[in-house]
């Protein structure tokens, strides 16, 4: 038996390993697009939007700069005081941002799922209105309040929190509204929006807060102008756009923010996941006026903003500050690459039904017939979960109906790295193709 069986055999004893349904690997170290496990095989992680690894494991300057704080200063938070780690780490969020006269104010917390519970609450507090309103598929979190905001909720979570409208996301391979040209979709579901803005919540909302693309959701870009239709009804109400940018965010689409190819400027901005280096921070940005209508105590937590953490966002935004040109032409150039190939995959595998995304954020759904688009669910977890990891590559599913490979490879992959998950990919789907005759 390898060290891996024997550690997974353990973990099932301890842990509740059915909260983890996903790869049974035990890692023991990784370094740019590799991950190794306790038995040293190396596998490809083309899942970074969920190992945080956006600029690949451990960027040069990110393990120093933790090590160097961990030496001087572990416990404490940025809440009961300050530290200077914490004024360099906001200093270097904003200056992510594009327009400092939107963007001139940063709070951190530990998580994703954190942050956007506090944009809610600024945004509550700002507009003194109380309906959230959020779109079909998104996903925001897991915590009790996000996890009710999740597009693929459970009947376990109960019915939806008081004060929650969910309204139609354009999914333009599945729009909501029947098949129709992406545009109509998107001018459809923005006056779906307006309709429940003034007859389900007679105007009392706070927020909308929404991916760009969603991501767990199954890598679902809306059509280019929704979010320039949808911003000028908000803005008719005075309601607060929230961009969730925790998947999308620092460079995976091709820009440093996906909103800026969508020409829009949200309110309040979220970001996390590839801006912390894996340490767990996120940072939720906004304008003065807005930020200044928090008060004392409004927020806490006991592990937020620490000198560990805030060094680790410092060094990983330096990185990417310093390398910003290489990096996003890198994945504009991998992105385009990636989508030629797998349209060539597309051309030969009638499993899958369509390949979409922007820059290095790419799905790949796959659906048991293209006419009737029935989900291929299985097929999408056995080929992530089995058969490209046992080739080494790490995907993970996503979608509405776990349907859709998410492709998605850090911002330093390089061309031979893409070759090697198409190849994969391409022999696990002629695989399943083959067993299940899928023509
Ligand atoms: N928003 C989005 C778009 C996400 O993808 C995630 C995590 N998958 C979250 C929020 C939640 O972040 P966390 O897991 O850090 O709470």
């Amino acid at each position: 038996m390898g060290r891996t069986e024997e550690i997974l055999k353990e973990l099932d004893e301890y842990l509740m390993t059915n909260l983890y349904p996903t790869h049974r690997i035990v890692v023991r170290e990784a370094r740019d697009i590799y991950v190794y496990d306790v038995d040293g095989n190396a596998y490809l992680d083309f899942m970074t939007v969920v190992t945080t690894a956006l600029l690949g494991h451990n960027p040069p300057g990110l393990a120093d700069a933790i090590t160097e704080t961990a030496k001087r200063l572990i416990a404490g938070n940025g809440y009961n005081w300050y530290t200077e780690e914490l004024l360099n780490a906001a200093k270097a969020v904003l200056s992510l941002f594009p327009d400092r006269n939107m963007y001139n104010k940063v709070h951190f917390k530990l998580s994703g799922s954190e942050g956007i519970e506090l944009a809610l609450k600024i945004a509550k507090r700002y507009t003194k209105n109380t309906y959230v309103m959020y779109l079909m598929g998104g996903y925001h979190g897991r915590t009790y309040l996000t996890g009710s905001y999740h597009g693929m909720r459970r009947k376990e979570y109960g019915p939806l929190p008081p004060g929650t409208l969910i309204a139609p996301f354009p999914y333009p391979y599945r729009c909501p509204f029947g098949d129709m040209p992406p545009e109509e979709c998107g001018k459809a579901a923005v006056e779906t929006i307006e309709y429940y803005i003034n007859y389900v919540a007679i105007k009392d909302v706070c927020c909308l807060v929404t991916e760009p693309i969603q991501g767990v959701g199954g890598i679902v870009v809306p059509p280019k102008d929704f979010f320039e239709r949808l911003k000028r009804v908000l803005d008719t109400y005075g309601i607060l756009l929230i961009f969730d940018e925790v998947q999308s965010g620092m460079g995976r689409t091709g820009t440093t923010w996906a909103f800026e190819q969508f020409n829009v400027k949200p309110d309040i901005v979220v970001a996390a996941k590839g801006m912390t280096g894996g340490l767990p921070a996120s940072a939720v940005v906004t304008r003065k006026e807005i930020a200044s209508a928090m008060q004392l105590n409004d927020e806490h937590s006991t592990f937020g903003a620490s000198a560990l953490i805030m060094a680790a966002v410092k060094a990983t935004v330096d990185y990417y500050n310093m390398h910003k040109e290489e990096l996003l032409s890198n994945a504009k150039r991998m992105g385009e690459y990636a989508m030629k190939r797998l349209m060539e995959l597309y051309d030969k595998h009638p499993l899958i039904g369509e390949v979409r995304g922007l820059g290095l954020m790419i799905g790949i759904e796959l659906v048991k017939n293209r006419k009737t688009k029935e989900p291929a669910t299985k097929e999408t977890s056995d080929i992530c979960l089995n058969r490209a990891l046992k080739r080494g590559v790490l995907f993970v599913t996503s979608g509405w109906n776990g349907n859709v490979i998410r492709f998605a490879p850090p911002l330093t992959v390089k061309q031979e790295h893409i070759d090697k998950a198409i190849d994969v990919l391409d022999k696990s789907l002629g695989e399943v193709e083959r067993e299940e005759n899928i023509k």
